[in-house]
């Protein structure tokens, strides 16, 4: 059953999911991700549930047994994660639909561990320990906001 509870309100649904990662396909994430205080390994397989926005789905890890959610029954096992964070376990390779740098480079999700980030799209400055999209080889980042208008 989806527990949309788990998501942050400022997110909106977005019904459309990319053509090559539909509902109920298998992917695996390429990067270790947090929800809350749990983390997942690279390589943690997941259902593909349901479309966010331009640049993030719903995935259902425990559906394939993935997802180190503990003893904890109630742990959520839905988790919003960016494109560039999964990619098809069938074909290995990222959505099409990720968003990518100038250079065509898939952009990664991550946590700026200094201040002084600033977003190439709205040239805003980011304080230290804001989630934001980036493309570390071309250092071209977008804020979250950013992402979520495109
Ligand atoms: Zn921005
Ligand atoms: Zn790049």
């Amino acid at each position: 059953m989806l527990r949309l509870n788990v998501l942050p309100t400022e997110i909106s649904l977005w019904c459309e999911l990319p053509v090559d990662l539909p509902r109920g396909h298998e992917v695996e994430t390429t990067m270790e991700l947090m929800n809350r205080c749990v983390s997942m390994k690279p390589g943690t397989r997941g259902i593909v549930v349901s479309g966010i926005n331009r640049a993030q789905l719903l995935v259902n890890f425990a559906a394939l047994g993935g997802g180190e959610f503990g003893e904890d029954s109630d742990a959520p096992c839905y988790m919003t994660v960016d494109l560039g964070a999964i990619r098809s376990c069938e074909t290995g390779k990222f959505s099409e639909v990720a968003l990518r740098c100038k250079e065509g480079h898939v952009l990664n999700p991550f946590v700026s561990n200094r201040c002084g980030f600033q977003c190439d799209s709205c040239e805003t400055t980011m304080a230290c320990g804001i989630s934001m999209l980036g493309c570390r080889s071309c250092d071209y980042d977008l804020c979250i906001e950013c992402v979520q208008a495109m």
